[in-house]
């Protein structure tokens, strides 16, 4: 039987392969029937295994020697609310997270924004790392999203696996480069909402898409 711990390993190589969270920036996680694994805090991704992630159940109780991520509340939090979630990256990527430490989100200059759910990338307002005030805004962001920006700090993706969270990350990343390129020539231009619509509809992403 597959082991998520091994997809969720797979998932932290990657995305320290494409340098996708710098250091040991970042945390990812795996949905596991009542309760999630999650990687443990400040390992370097180099230096994991698939028995050093954390397990934690729904109520926030682990075990073991290695403590979770710092950021376990929102991993919780959004596998409590959101039903489409069976996988979370969480990275402080280059171009997203300047855009995030000016407090802007990422508006419809490109079609392929509606990847992360909707007509645009909500950035939360900043609110102190691993704390409960930052799930909440987190939660509020990722509101009809599968991604956000979090306002001096970086992203969070989540997906139908962990694999697939991390390759939305990587397209907020793409987008966020593509972005910030953009106005270095000036105003991009934004696409309507309704152009925005037809796109979301022929992405099969109304509503609850799963990813
Ligand atoms: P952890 O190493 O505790 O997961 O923290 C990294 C991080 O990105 C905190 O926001
Ligand atoms: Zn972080």
């Amino acid at each position: 039987m597959a082991d998520p711990r091994v997809d969720l390993l797979h998932a932290c190589q990657a995305m320290d392969a494409v340098r996708l969270s710098p250091g040991t920036s970042g945390n990812l996680s795996v949905r596991d029937g009542k309760g999630y694994w999650i990687t443990p805090s400040g390992v370097p991704y180099a230096d994991l295994n698939a028995d050093m992630m954390v397990f934690m159940d729904l109520k926030g109780k682990w075990k073991g020697d290695l403590k979770p991520s710092s950021e376990w509340r929102f991993h919780l939090d959004i596998y409590c609310e959101r039903e489409d979630a069976g996988g979370i990256c969480h990275t402080h990527s280059t171009h997203a997270t300047a855009l995030a430490c000016r407090r802007e989100g990422i508006p419809a200059f490109h079609y392929m924004v509606a990847a992360a759910g909707g007509p645009d990338i909500r950035c939360a307002p900043y609110r102190t790392f691993g704390t409960q005030e930052l799930s909440d805004v987190a939660l509020d962001a990722l509101e009809d999203r599968r991604a956000c920006l979090l306002a001096n700090h970086g992203v969070i993706a989540l997906g139908e696996t962990v694999a697939k969270a991390l390759k939305l990350a990587q397209e907020v990343e793409t987008l966020a480069e593509q972005y910030i390129a953009s106005r270095q020539l000036g105003s991009p231009a934004i696409l309507s909402a309704d152009e925005m619509a037809i796109v979301l509809e022929k992405f099969g992403a109304y509503g609850q898409q799963k990813t």
